[in-house]
């Protein structure tokens, strides 16, 4: 049976091409993102369909989650990766706290509200596989981006209480922490900034989407069947030092 698959932040970097990826293995997929045009045209090159979706509006992820067993009739992946980096680097003491929650609605709120849906659609289709796209900032800190730090380690707590939720029911659950990807949250970055950036990496330079998303796509796949609550870095050796 040809597998389901939705991709939420699936119109541009890590998202995109993981959806690419996915639809390789052979997947239906569904690119859930809030940029429709991007969205449209990712799910172009995949065969799949795009769908509007913003992961921190309550009653919308519902719908598009109801939509897509609609359309497919059930779900068995999904890969959380919609998500912002901060505005700019700011310390708590001149942090706003409307950029604080703005961070958290998308990168944490949108996470468990696309996770709740996403595992009643695959109670109903009788299992299936979550990835959340977490960080290494998942596992440590970066002085000023706390909001983005806070929900990347909050995301790790809400894939360990889920994969234990559902680990009799057939649901794995795993966040994988990429360290920096080249792709435009990067690139959002001075020329100066990146350099100093890539600079920290022990092999010298960051990843790329694709290789994101072959490793993803490996845990969110049966060769991973007995892995779930866990968190994978791919992070070039930056948690390593
Ligand atoms: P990106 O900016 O290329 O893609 C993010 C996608 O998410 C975009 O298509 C955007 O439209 C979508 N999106 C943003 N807010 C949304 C919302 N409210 N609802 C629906 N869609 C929304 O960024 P990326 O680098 O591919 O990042 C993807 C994930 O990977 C994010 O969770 C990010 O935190 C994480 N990550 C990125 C890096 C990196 O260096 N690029 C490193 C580690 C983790």
């Amino acid at each position: 049976m040809r597998r389901v698959a939705v991709v939420t932040g699936g119109a541009s970097g890590i998202g995109a091409a993981c959806a690419r990826r996915l639809a390789v293995e052979g997947c239906a997929v569904v690119i859930a993102d809030r940029d429709e045009s991007a969205a449209a045209r990712v799910a172009g090159e995949c065969g799949g369909d795009a769908v509007l979706l913003d992961v921190a509006d309550r009653a919308g992820v519902a719908g598009v989650f109801e939509e897509v067993l609609r359309l497919y009739g059930r779900l068995d992946v999904a890969i959380n990766s919609a998500g912002v980096g901060v505005p700019e680097r700011r310390s708590i003491d001149g942090l706003d706290f409307e950029t604080w929650r703005r961070v958290l609605s998308i990168n944490l709120d949108g996470v468990f509200l696309c996770m709740s849906a996403e595992v009643s659609a695959m109670l109903d289709s009788g299992g299936g596989s979550i990835v959340n796209i977490a960080s290494v900032m998942s596992v440590v800190g970066a002085a000023g981006a706390a909001p983005y730090v806070a929900a990347k380690h909050g995301i790790m707590g809400l894939t360990k209480a889920a994969a234990l939720e559902f680990a009799d029911r057939g649901i794995r659950v795993n966040a994988v922490g990429p360290g920096h990807v080249e792709t435009p949250m990067f690139s959002k970055w001075s020329p100066a900034e990146q350099a100093e950036i890539t600079s920290q990496y022990p092999m010298g330079r960051i990843a790329r989407a694709d290789e994101v998303a072959s490793f993803v796509c490996m845990i969110a796949g049966d060769s991973a069947r007995f892995a779930t609550g866990a968190y994978f870095p791919l992070d070039g050796g930056y948690t390593a030092q």
